[in-house]
């Protein structure tokens, strides 16, 4: 259906929204939530998940959900819940109940819902739809069988309503050790899904609840509790990734056994019918060089491969963050990315480039020098500074201008001098003229070596009437050069960093290594942080503070870590400039 007046393309998600929409399926409502599990930070992926959900909401005028899935006891999950709102109010999303005084206002929890779930869970035992088994944790396993063969029954399939009842009350009460007993579906042991095969609904665990305290020591499973967190919210389209997808048979199945012998105006034995959401999968995000799993980015924090889960290498938005990366910039990667059923590996040059195409716009310029070399300028006064204009970022004439010192020592980058240069080399060689940014024409005229024999001073003369950088009779140069003044420079350290991974799949591992014993954490990049220390930048940058943003000339993005001190900058690399992906897309 070829259109002149052509809107972009709808993805699948939003089809089926729109199919509802038309049918009033729901009544006109779109309601969607983001149901982190609170057990470590979030990262690129929930980022996919948060965009595409608030971006729904959005777009149709519904409502989102923030939610936390906490149905599982856990340790230390106030840190990781409070890092999780804030990363999720820190993308962009706005969450019903959001407030700016109270980070916590609006934020659900599954386990709110612990007393309604165990009410269903007792109506499907009256239905006969569920029973308390005695099997062991490995019986149950093996009486499941596998994909090519039938289960079996469990002895205690059979157990009279009564019985059950009595046993499940007694679980609750905590008359029983861990493992010994479970609430189970009666569904099917030979249904071709093994999810079907009579899954289970509680274990017992005595393990007190971040909210709940000692209240329980029986818990709800994922599949047990997570569509009832759906239902009491009025969640209209539950999306999540493919690997639930032939969970989603159970989703509806628990849905419809409370529903069984339920009415839509309330008359009969059990009341009203509960609302029945949509599940629908989209393939997770996966890339290059990175782990995405939670458990695989716990590990690298407590193992200490990395500073901890806000390191500045980590997937994580927290570290994202750290690193300098925008929120629209990680916006922009997960509406680039879009939604699909398939599988795939996204090259993380794309974010890159999404992060550069938002700092290029909006980060102010500055000149730094990360590995200094002495350029002095043999005809300059002693003693004279000039104030030059320099601008604040060329994309954005509204940004202004600063003044940056220039005198007769400066440093240089060690790279833009050559004693002997390369062909092509168009930067400073003896005899070559080249501009000094926002200054002027310097020809460099000898270097001075060390008795190691490396260069430490390179001197040269400038040309006065080439101030502001251009030349009155004409003449041309190849190449600008970045700088600083010795004398007024401010001292920094700046961390520079590399793929966490040394290989786009972190998960390849030789035949070698693998007989080795070696696993994914063999390919962590033993180069994936450089400290320089010191770095000099200009003094404009005297009172940057922790998360602001800049380009240093040629160099790369770079933002002030938390860790700035006054006096004691210090500066993540956010990215370099060589846009990697615009190379990718122009070879296509
Ligand atoms: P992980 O497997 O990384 O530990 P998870 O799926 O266990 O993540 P949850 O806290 O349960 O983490 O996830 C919250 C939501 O984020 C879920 O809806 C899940 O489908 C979604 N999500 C998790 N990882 C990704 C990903 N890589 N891409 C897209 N969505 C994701
Ligand atoms: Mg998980």
């Amino acid at each position: 259906m070829a259109r002149s007046d052509e809107k972009p393309a709808l993805n699948f998600i939003e089809q089926i929204i729109e199919d509802d929409l038309r049918t009033g399926r729901w009544g006109g409502r779109v309601q969607t939530r983001f149901p982190p599990e609170p057990n470590g930070y979030l990262h690129i992926g929930h980022a996919k998940s948060i965009c595409l959900n608030f971006g729904l909401a959005q777009k149709y005028g519904g409502r989102f959900n923030l939610r936390m899935d906490d149905t599982n006891p856990e340790k230390e999950e106030a840190e990781y819940v409070n890092s999780i709102i804030e990363d999720v109010r820190w993308l962009g999303a706005r969450w019903v109940g959001m407030r700016e005084d109270d980070p916590q206002a609006g934020v659900l929890y599954g386990s709110d819902y612990f007393e309604q779930m165990h009410a269903w869970a007792v109506e499907l035992i009256k239905k006969g739809l569920a029973y308390v088994c005695d099997l062991s944790p490995e019986q149950v396993t093996e009486y499941r069988g596998t994909l090519t063969r039938p289960g079996r029954d469990s002895p205690y399939r059979g157990r009279l309503i009564e019985e059950n009842l009595e046993l499940f009350e007694r679980m609750r009460r905590g008359e029983f050790p861990d493992g010994a007993k479970t609430l189970r579906a009666k569904i099917d042991m030979s249904h071709p899904n093994l999810n079907m095969r009579d899954p289970i609904m509680y274990r017992i665990m005595h393990e007190p609840h971040h909210r709940q305290g000692n209240r329980w020591c029986i818990y709800p499973t994922y599949d047990w509790a997570h569509g009832f967190e759906d239902s009491i919210e009025g969640i209209t389209h539950s999306i999540c990734t493919l690997e639930f997808e032939n969970h989603r048979p159970l989703y509806d199945w628990f849905i419809d056994a409370v529903n069984q012998g339920r009415t839509d105006d309330g008359s009969g034995p059990w009341g009203r019918k509960i609302h029945h959401p949509q599940q629908i999968e989209f393939a997770r995000l996966n890339l290059t060089y990175t782990v995405m799993s939670k458990r695989r980015l716990l590990e690298l924090v407590q193992a200490g491969h990395v500073r901890g889960w806000d390191d500045p290498r980590m997937p994580t938005i927290a570290g994202m963050r750290r690193r300098g990366y925008p929120p629209e910039a990680i916006r922009e990667f997960c509406a680039r990315v879009g939604v699909s059923k398939v599988e795939s590996t996204v090259d993380i040059a794309l974010l890159e480039h999404c992060v550069r195409e938002v700092l290029n716009r909006t980060a102010p310029r500055v000149m730094a020098v990360l590995r200094p070399l002495r350029l002095v300028i043999d005809n300059y006064p002693e003693g004279q500074v000039e104030e030059l204009e320099a601008i604040n970022n060329p994309e954005d004439p509204g940004a202004g201008t600063r003044k940056v010192p220039f005198a007769r020592v400066l440093y240089i980058e060690q790279d833009d001098f050559r004693e002997t240069p390369p062909p092509k080399y168009w930067r400073l060689y003896p005899g070559n003229e080249v501009r000094l940014r926002y200054a002027y024409f310097v020809r460099c005229t000898r270097c001075v070596r060390n008795e190691k024999g490396d260069v430490v001073e390179v001197h040269c003369t400038y040309d006065p009437a080439t101030r502001g950088g251009d030349a009155p009779d004409g003449r041309k140069v190849k190449t600008t050069l970045h700088w600083v003044s010795a004398a007024h420079a401010l001292t920094a350290e700046v961390r520079l960093y590399d793929h966490l991974f040394s290989r786009p799949d972190p998960d390849q591992i030789d035949e070698a290594a693998a007989a080795r014993g070696a696993d994914w954490k063999s390919n962590l990049n033993p180069r994936s942080l450089e400290v320089i220390s010191p770095a000099y930048v200009e003094p404009s940058l005297k009172a940057a503070s922790a998360g602001q943003r800049y380009q240093f000339e040629r160099l790369g993005y770079f933002c002030v870590d938390p860790e700035t001190r006054p006096g004691a900058l210090v500066f993540n690399r956010t990215v370099d400039l060589k846009d990697t992906w615009a190379r990718i897309e122009k070879r296509r």
